[in-house]
């Protein structure tokens, strides 16, 4: 019975390799609010964070640098995190989004 409580355990568990462990340390002493999607990116659970993840890694964690990237050659370029600024809401009082490159 605890055979299977401890499979259990290590299925569930996290498997990052050396150098993934070293990266989420590193974000995590820096940028803990941003964390989550290097762990979901090391899952393979989701694109977005995978690409966020890089894109954050890229600009280690600078937001605005991120969204003005001029890159262009980059393949992530066009799908990076960040693009859309939020602007006063309208007058109706829904949220509009505005587009700072196009
Ligand atoms: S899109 Fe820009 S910020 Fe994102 S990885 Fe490419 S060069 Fe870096």
């Amino acid at each position: 019975m605890s055979e299977f409580k401890g499979l259990e355990r290590s299925c569930n568990k996290d498997v990052f390799t050396l150098k993934q462990k070293n990266m989420l340390e590193q974000v995590s002493n820096d940028y803990p609010s941003l964390l989550n999607h290097f762990r979901r990116a090391y899952r393979g659970v989701s694109r977005k964070s995978a690409i966020q993840a890089k894109c954050i890694e890229c600009c280690w964690g600078d937001k605005k640098a991120i969204r003005e990237c001029t890159s262009e050659g980059c393949p992530l370029w066009k799908n990076r995190p960040y693009q859309r600024v939020r602007t006063q809401p309208p007058p109706h009082g829904g949220e509009q989004l505005g587009k700072l490159h196009i």
